[in-house]
């Protein structure tokens, strides 16, 4: 293919015609292939091919296009590409197929097909036209493979995606990703709060120095010995008329590598989750409990010393006629 998707020769046109040379053959010389080895190539070939004429009337097919739409070969010649059509695919999809064959460029994109069972598949699709020596195009050429698997996959992974978005963008707890370069990849809206509250005005990796001066060295542990940590209660002043007190919970997640390189060599990357409970308010809470306890305490020994004072009070009165009679 050249730079702008066509297939050889000009830009998205098949170079063609009897007399052109064939793609890939030396003009001349004693190493040039038969034409027999470029039709088996295209015949083997895992993509389904298919030429056609000019209204899109199937002249040829490989073994890969019956195999993929479940057509025999001896079925779809003679019928228009139209047979694989599942109805679905918006007018303006075909509109854009063929107004860049009208203009002698190829057209790659996605169409809905169905096959002779009726069941449907994503077909990634591009057609070309084959043009001849007078410039007149003469067939269209189409390579399709069935795309739905990739499309399904991609698709779960967009959902999968939004779901965990969902989950972690309301939990009650700050959530962050943390690179082994000790960047914040990934962040729920929680954490910027915090980080807003304990690091205003400065970058989200600006939170993880102070709170990992806290933890005591779990944070780098966690990053460079894979060493998770749990429920590590902290609490920061910043000023105010009380600390902020925080649970911090680590564990460190593996990543696969996404390239190429990754297929064989299955080294990954770590990452670390920190996860931050802010408990000031609980804090808070518990104190005003704490100190609600003392003073019920404190009034209930006043109540007892009050009482004692009336009860010597209620002896001494009675004592004084008994001491009378004595
Ligand atoms: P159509 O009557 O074909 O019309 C759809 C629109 O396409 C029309 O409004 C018109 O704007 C345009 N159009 C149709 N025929 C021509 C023409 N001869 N010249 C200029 N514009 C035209 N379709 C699939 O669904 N699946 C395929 O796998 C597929 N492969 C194709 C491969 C090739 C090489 C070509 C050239 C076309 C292919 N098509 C494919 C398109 C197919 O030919 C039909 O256009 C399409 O299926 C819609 O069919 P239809 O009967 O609903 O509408």
């Amino acid at each position: 293919t050249n730079e702008r998707g066509g297939i050889d020769g000009k830009d998205g046109q098949v170079a063609g015609g009897p007399s052109a040379p064939c793609p890939g053959r030396a003009a001349n010389g004693p190493r040039e292939l038969p034409e027999e080895v470029f039709f088996q190539a295209v015949e083997h070939s895992p993509v389904a091919i298919s030429i056609t004429d000019l209204q899109a009337n199937i002249l040829y097919a490989n073994r890969a296009f019956a195999q993929v739409t479940g057509y025999s070969k001896e079925e779809v010649i003679g019928e228009n590409e139209s047979i694989l059509s599942n109805h679905t695919t918006p007018r303006r999809v075909y509109k854009a197929l063929w107004g860049r064959l009208a203009r002698q460029q190829s057209w790659s994109g996605k169409i809905v097909n169905r096959r002779k069972d009726n069941s449907t598949y994503l077909a990634s699709l591009t057609v070309a036209p084959v043009i001849n020596e007078e410039n007149a195009t003469v067939n269209y050429l189409a390579m399709h493979h069935d795309s739905t698997e990739v499309h399904e996959l991609e698709q779960r992974v967009l959902n999968q995606k939004l779901m965990i978005e969902a989950v972690i963008n309301s939990a009650p707890v700050a959530m962050a990703v943390i690179s082994e370069g000790g960047e914040v990849v990934l962040c729920n809206p929680r954490y910027r709060n915090i980080a807003a509250d304990l690091a205003p005005d400065q970058p989200l990796t600006a939170l993880l120095p102070i709170i990992g001066q806290k933890l005591d060295g779990c944070l780098e542990r966690l990053l460079e010995e894979r060493r998770r940590f749990g429920d590590i209660e902290i609490s920061i002043d910043i000023g105010g008329y009380a600390p902020r007190w925080y649970t911090c919970f680590g564990v460190s997640i593996e990543v696969q590598g996404e390239n190429a390189d990754g297929f064989f060599d299955q080294s990954g990357t770590t990452y670390g989750l920190l996860v931050i409970n802010d408990i000031s308010e609980l804090r808070r809470r518990q104190q005003e409990a704490h100190l609600n306890a003392l003073k019920a305490l404190m009034a209930e020994e006043n109540m007892v010393q009050g009482m004692r004072e009336t009860v010597n009070g209620a002896i001494h009165q009675l004592q004084e006629p008994v001491n009378l009679i004595a």
